[in-house]
């Protein structure tokens, strides 16, 4: 079992605990190193730090970035081990996250277009951050009004490519999300790779390795190996991907808030054999070599 887990949210985006209930939570579960890492905003990360060292865990700094790639592939790359202060990075962060209100208020536009009016307001009830309203708290108000049993069935029925509350939106290129967190002296992880689409279907192998091809040419160094929202097999694939490309291994939960996520914080499966952990790159940076 691995002791660390490198990507959660908390209110500062779409997760339900404040940054400091979120690392108690995290301690409780057995977490020895965390890293916050939510959406585009780096607003939590001084808060949990504070709480992190309280208790005695090792914290991370960390993001994780929205990017828009070719036509229709959104992507998120998790930035690992970054500092917040650093400029280009906080500054690109504030102007991507402008355009999340007038997205949602589309949003709410094509939810009353299928009957359900309010989104816009219901959804803000639910955001813990002004600056921050995403797809998640759209999610929790429909569950609230009974049109899904749980916030995995919303994102079958609507708020997907195709259903009700799904809007096009343009968010950051990978080049300025890699040479951001590159340029912070971060390290660069795509997030959870068995999780692409284009348009309604999986990513297909040509694309996925084209992905990885270009992400590996702009910096990037990681990639998400062990993931709560992997089944087996794509971890496995992941962990072929991380060996052919020759990217660290990282790991995390991607939790949300109790009773909402993939998987509980904590206690994630080891990586598969070969895998070398994302660590080295701050435990030991000469080891590593790309990037
Ligand atoms: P946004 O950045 O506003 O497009 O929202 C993306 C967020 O929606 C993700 O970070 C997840 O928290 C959530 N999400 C997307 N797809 C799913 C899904 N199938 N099940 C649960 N949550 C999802
Ligand atoms: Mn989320
Ligand atoms: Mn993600
Ligand atoms: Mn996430």
């Amino acid at each position: 079992m691995l002791d660390y887990d490198l990507h959660c949210h908390s209110t500062v985006s779409d997760g339900t605990l404040s940054p400091a209930d979120l690392v108690a939570y995290a301690a409780s579960r057995g977490v020895k190193v965390l890293s916050l890492t939510d959406h585009d905003d780096l607003d939590g990360l001084p808060e949990a730090r504070a709480a992190a060292q309280a208790v005695g865990i090792q914290f991370i700094d960390g993001v994780e970035i929205s990017v828009s790639w070719r036509e229709d592939v959104t992507v998120h790359i998790v930035g690992l081990n970054i500092n917040p202060e650093f400029v280009p990075l906080a500054q690109g962060l504030r102007d991507a996250r402008q355009g999340r209100v007038a997205r949602a208020h589309r949003m709410a536009e094509s939810l009353a277009a299928a009957g359900i009016g309010g989104a816009f307001e219901g959804a803000m009830r639910y955001v813990g951050n002004p600056e921050f309203i995403g797809r998640t708290h759209f999610a929790r108000f429909l569950v609230e009004g009974g049109h899904a049993k749980d916030i995995a069935s919303v994102f079958k029925r609507f708020l997907v490519k195709g259903k009700p509350g799904y809007v096009e939106h343009e968010w950051i290129t990978l080049s300025e999300a890699v040479g951001w967190i590159f340029g912070s002296g971060g390290v660069a992880v795509l997030a959870h790779p068995g999780r692409y689409t284009s348009g309604r279907k999986p990513l297909g192998r040509q694309s996925m390795h084209a992905l990885m091809q270009a992400f590996a040419d702009l910096g990037g160094v990681g990639i998400e190996v062990v993931s709560g929202s992997h089944t087996p097999q794509q971890c496995a694939d992941a962990a072929r991907y991380a060996q052919e490309f020759g990217f660290l291994a990282s790991c995390g939960s991607d939790f949300h808030g109790p009773g909402e996520s993939y998987r509980d914080m904590g206690h994630l499966p080891d990586f598969p054999a070969g895998c070398r952990p994302v660590w080295e790159a701050w435990d030991a940076p000469a080891a590593v070599v790309n990037g």
